[in-house]
C-alpha cells in the first residue's frame, strides 16, 4: 500500500477526450507511484455532483463542439463546488475544450455562443473556416521551461486581467494566433491547447500537479523526496 492517496475527478471524461486527453492520467500514475502515491480516479459526468472536499485533483479534458454544448448544459449544476476547489487552490488541469468552458463563453465553429463556467476570466472566439492545428512548443517565462504539444482547435482564447499564460509561443499559434500566449494559469488551474498528451510529453506540468495535491492533503508530510523525483526529458 502506498504512503500517500490522491483521489481524481475525471470531469465528464466519457464525453471530452479528444485525443486521448485521458493519457494525461496515465502520467500522473506514472509520476505518482514513484512518489510512494496512488491515484483514484472518478469520472464525473451529467447530473453527476462534484463534492470538491472528495477529490485531490481535477483533469477536464478537451472535444468536440457537440459535446461541448451538452456539458454546457450541465455545468451549472458544478459550478459552486468547483469554485470551492479552485479558492481551495486544489490543482485542475483543463485541456482545450475544458479550458474553454471554465471561462467566460465559447463561440463555436457555427458561430454558436456556448456559455462557460466564468470561474476564469477568458473568453473564446471563433474563426471562419481555419483551425489552428500542428505541433506547437511554448516557454514558461516564469520558470524557463520549455513545453511540447500539439494543438487542433478552431477556438481563439484571449486571456482576462486575473490569469497569466502558461507560456510564450516559440513555434505554433496558441491561445489566438495573435498575441504569442499559450494557455492560462490561475491559482492552481493549468490550462492549455496542449493535446499530446500534455502530461505525457511535460512531466514538469504532471510533478507540479502532483505535488501540490500532496502538500495539500498531507500538510504536515516531509515531501522532499518527491520534489526531488526526476522527470522524463521533454521531446
Ligand atoms: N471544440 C473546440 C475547438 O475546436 C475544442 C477542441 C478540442 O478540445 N480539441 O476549439
Amino acid at each position: 500500500m502506498a504512503k500517500y492517496q490522491l483521489q481524481l475527478a475525471h470531469l465528464y471524461g466519457n464525453l471530452l477526450n479528444t485525443y486521448s486527453d485521458v493519457g494525461n492520467i496515465i502520467a500522473l500514475r506514472y509520476y505518482a507511484q514513484q512518489m510512494d502515491t496512488t491515484i483514484a480516479t472518478k469520472v464525473i459526468s451529467i447530473d453527476d455532483d462534484f463534492a470538491p472536499d472528495q477529490f485531490d485533483l481535477v483533469l477536464f479534458g478537451g472535444g468536440q463542439d457537440y459535446e461541448q454544448s451538452v456539458v454546457a448544459r450541465d455545468l451549472p449544476n458544478k459550478r459552486a463546488g468547483l469554485a470551492t476547489f479552485i479558492d481551495d487552490d486544489k490543482p485542475l488541469l483543463a485541456i482545450c475544450g475544458g479550458y474553454q468552458l471554465l471561462g467566460r463563453y465559447y463561440i463555436d465553429a457555427q458561430g454558436k455562443k456556448i456559455p462557460g463556467l466564468g470561474l476564469l476570466d477568458h473568453y473564446t472566439l471563433n474563426q471562419d473556416h481555419h483551425r489552428f492545428i500542428g505541433d506547437i512548443t511554448i516557454k514558461n517565462p516564469e520558470n524557463g521551461e520549455e513545453y511540447h504539444g500539439f494543438e487542433n482547435h478552431s477556438g481563439r482564447t484571449f486571456l482576462g486581467t486575473s490569469e497569466r499564460p502558461l507560456g510564450t509561443v516559440i513555434s505554433g499559434n496558441g491561445n489566438n494566433g495573435e498575441d504569442g500566449t499559450e494557455g492560462a494559469i490561475y491559482k492552481e488551474v493549468y490550462c492549455s491547447y496542449f493535446h499530446g498528451p500534455i502530461l505525457t510529453r511535460n512531466g514538469a506540468i504532471a510533478k507540479h500537479l502532483l505535488l501540490t495535491a500532496l502538500h495539500n492533503k498531507y500538510p504536515a508530510a516531509d515531501l522532499s523526496s518527491q520534489a526531488a523525483l526526476p522527470i522524463k526529458p521533454t521531446f
